[in-house]
């Protein structure tokens, strides 16, 4: 098995990832508590991402994989993604941040989104990438009480539910995350 750290603090990810791994002979570890999440200063999901790699590699030297995601929304031309996190401002919650959502969107004409998922994994020479994205449409009031942050307002028309109605197996079929993990994984399993 070859073994990447995951430059995370989400347990959540780290369990997500970690499944989607294991058959293309990949063990997941997570990152040491001692080792601190660098700033995200990046223009773009790509830059985040792979700024924690780079310092998750220099802190660990070990072969580092990050990721960096968000919510894009056409009718907020794009917002707020790189900023999903933090959209409602300092101490920002997911309660908060779906709230200003619909409140941005009382009189859109379009309710059109999509997460996107970027992930870097870097070995101290090499850097392998993928992006994920996952198509959907911002309901009007939150529905389901699985996954986390937007979920509950995010529309899957392809599955008739919104992607917190989704078992976690479910959700890592279809996401953004999902998808972007096993394209990573096909990338590297034959060659780090
Ligand atoms: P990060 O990739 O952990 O920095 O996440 C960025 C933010 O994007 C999260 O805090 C959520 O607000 C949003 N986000 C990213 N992926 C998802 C998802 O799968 N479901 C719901 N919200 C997400």
């Amino acid at each position: 098995m070859r073994e990447i750290v995951l430059a995370t603090r989400n347990q959540g990810k780290l369990r997500e990832m970690a499944e989607i791994a294991e058959p293309y002979g990949i063990r997941i570890l997570a990152l040491p508590d001692d080792v601190e999440m660098p700033e995200e200063t990046g223009r773009t999901f790509l830059d985040n991402a792979r700024l924690k790699a780079v310092h998750g590699h220099r802190m660990t030297n070990m072969p580092v994989l990050a990721d960096d995601s968000g919510i894009e929304v056409d009718a907020l031309r794009g917002a707020p993604g790189i900023y999903s996190a933090r959209f409602s401002g300092p101490g920002a919650t997911d309660v908060r941040n779906n709230e200003l959502l619909l409140q941005r969107l009382r009189h859109a004409t379009t309710r059109q989104a999509r997460y996107r998922a970027a992930l870097v994994l870097w070995d101290g020479e090499r850097e392998w990438s993928a992006m994920g994205t996952w198509e959907g449409e911002i309901l009007e009031s939150p529905r389901g009480k699985g996954g986390f942050g937007y979920d509950p307002l995010f529309y899957v028309p392809e599955l008739g539910c919104s992607a917190a109605e989704l078992s976690p197996e479910d959700k890592s079929r279809h996401s953004h995350r999902g998808k972007a993990m096993r394209m990573l994984c096909s990338l590297i399993a034959e060659r780090l």
